[in-house]
């Protein structure tokens, strides 16, 4: 039967499409159900790849502003930022990659049928938007990600409140830009506006930025933020938005309980995604579900068998990483367990986050204080990248490498770092905690010089007291 598939994915961001090459490659007969007009979901349409794009602009505008330093002459006036070329080289980017994914669906013998999906019974999956069809599906596997969510009394107009959507293509850099939420997304979008030239607020809720990484790092950002003359408002809620031609007002409640009226031109909603799941038909199924999201099982089973779900749009009873990464990740181990090869859970102790604001984090593990939490014997090293040649050289010496390690059995526990490549640092320090690292193997593994890296070298000796060169 031409509408029957072994494995049929509703979803083709980076879980799905990754999940359906994976089960391709395992022999399986896949389709994926997509409804918009490209392939790779968020990350590559409206997340990771764009505004990673616009950080580059921001970043080779730094280098043009400090052209006088690096022996650049250029013409006399003021340095300006064409955004309708920032915008065209970033869509062109997203386009490229895009394309890539169906070059692969069809290498890889997948059928793209574009159209919205739901799942009328298990074992079935209808196109009921777009290429309308119905399928048969031995196995089906729910990737329908994640979309923007505001707050309680924040009402988004795509205008003026507007959603990471709408601020990874903007043509012109506000005068001013109010960013409400301190994650990745809010103090990314702080950093590329900021070097664009735009008047920025970032306000969070919780007492400081960042605060899901080690405390250290959240600090050494608020004191970077405020050099690059970022504003942070920590400790503070928004209490009220309203949105008028000219620009917006917010209401924001400070830790000493005063309320403050800001204004600006826009006011970016950063404060987290929701799951995508209406019109599936979940509930009807009965799939269980939890805050919206779909529960699942290790292995990324859900209530309902035959059905499995995985990436942005999943619980596994606690809070779980929206990243490309994990839900590619996931994506394999789903594919996988359904060809019924022998699979094992992820550890999510073990993601790495990456966030690339400028200046850049990458960490991995328990920070100190959660460390602490679990009742370890906690000991830390940290070495500053600024006493490193290649750092000076590069002329970015801001930020450090932080190891949280055990004390008694000397594990390496998790890996922070701010600073020059520290999303890509972060990688030796996820094989360390993959591998089960103590700190004296990463003090033996010899690092190259003159490298950033050396700086997870001298904080892996600094945990033992003998960092060399401070
Ligand atoms: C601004 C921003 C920056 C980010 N930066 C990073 C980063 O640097 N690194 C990182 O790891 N993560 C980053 N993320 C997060 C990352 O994008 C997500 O974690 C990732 O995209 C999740 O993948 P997913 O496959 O679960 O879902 P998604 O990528 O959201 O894909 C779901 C897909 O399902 C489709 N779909 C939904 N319902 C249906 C239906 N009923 N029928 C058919 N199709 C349907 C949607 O159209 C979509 O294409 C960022 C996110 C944002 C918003």
């Amino acid at each position: 039967m031409a509408n029957a598939y072994d494995v049929v994915v509703i979803g083709a961001g980076t879980g799905g499409y990754v999940a359906a090459i994976r089960a391709a490659q395992l022999g399986k007969k896949v389709a994926v159900v997509e409804k918009q007009k490209a392939l790779g979901g968020t990350c590559l349409i409206w997340g990771c790849i764009p505004t990673k794009a616009l950080l580059e602009h921001a970043h080779a505008f730094k280098v043009m502003q400090n052209a006088k330093e690096w022996g650049v002459t250029l013409p006399a006036g003021n340095l300006a930022i064409d955004m309708n070329q920032v915008q065209g080289r970033k869509d062109k980017i997203v386009t490229g990659l895009t394309k890539g994914i169906e070059y692969l669906f069809k290498k890889n013998k997948i059928d793209w049928i574009k159209g919205t999906a739901r799942i009328p019974a298990p074992g079935k999956v209808e196109v009921f938007e777009g290429d309308q069809q119905s399928l048969d599906a031995k196995e089906i596997i729910v990737a329908t990600g994640s979309s923007p969510r505001s707050v309680p009394g924040i009402d988004i107009d795509h205008q003026r409140i507007i959603t990471s959507d709408e601020a990874i293509a903007l043509t012109e850099a506000p005068k001013s830009l109010i960013i409400m939420g301190s994650g990745a997304v809010g103090v990314e979008f702080a950093s590329i506006y900021r070097r664009f030239g735009s008047e920025v607020t970032i306000i969070e809720l919780l007492p400081r930025l960042v605060p899901v990484e080690d405390e250290a790092v959240s600090a050494e950002l608020e004191k970077s933020f405020k050099k690059q003359g970022i504003k942070s408002l920590t400790g503070t809620k928004v209490t009220k938005a309203t949105a008028s031609a000219k620009g917006v007002s917010i209401e924001a409640q400070t830790p000493d309980g005063k309320t403050q009226t800001i204004s600006a031109d826009l006011l970016l909603v950063a404060t987290g995604r929701g799951p995508v799941t209406t019109g599936l038909g979940l509930e009807q199924l009965g799939v269980a579900m939890e805050r919206g999201y779909i529960k699942v099982d290790p292995l990324f089973r859900t209530s309902v068998p035959g059905i499995s779900a995985i990436g942005d749009v999943i619980t596994l009873g606690g809070p779980h990483p929206q990243l490309a990464h994990v839900s590619s990740m996931e994506g394999i181990i789903a594919a996988e367990r359904i060809a019924g090869q022998e699979v094992q859970p992820i550890n999510y102790d073990h993601v790495p986050g990456c966030t690339y604001c400028d200046p850049e984090i990458g960490s991995v593990g328990l920070t100190e204080a959660e460390a602490k939490k679990r009742g370890f014997e906690v000991r830390t090293g940290q070495f500053p990248f600024g006493v490193l040649g290649r750092a000076k050289m590069a002329g970015e010496t801001e930020g450090f490498v932080k190891i949280v390690a055990d004390t008694k059995y000397d594990e390496v526990l998790g890996v922070h770092m701010i600073g020059p490549r520290s999303t890509e640092l972060v990688a030796e320090a996820v094989l360390a905690l993959r591998l089960e690292c103590t700190v004296e193997e990463l003090i033996r593994t010899i690092h190259a010089h003159p490298t950033f890296s050396e700086a997870v070298g001298e904080a892996s000796h600094a945990v033992h007291g003998a960092a060399i060169h401070m």
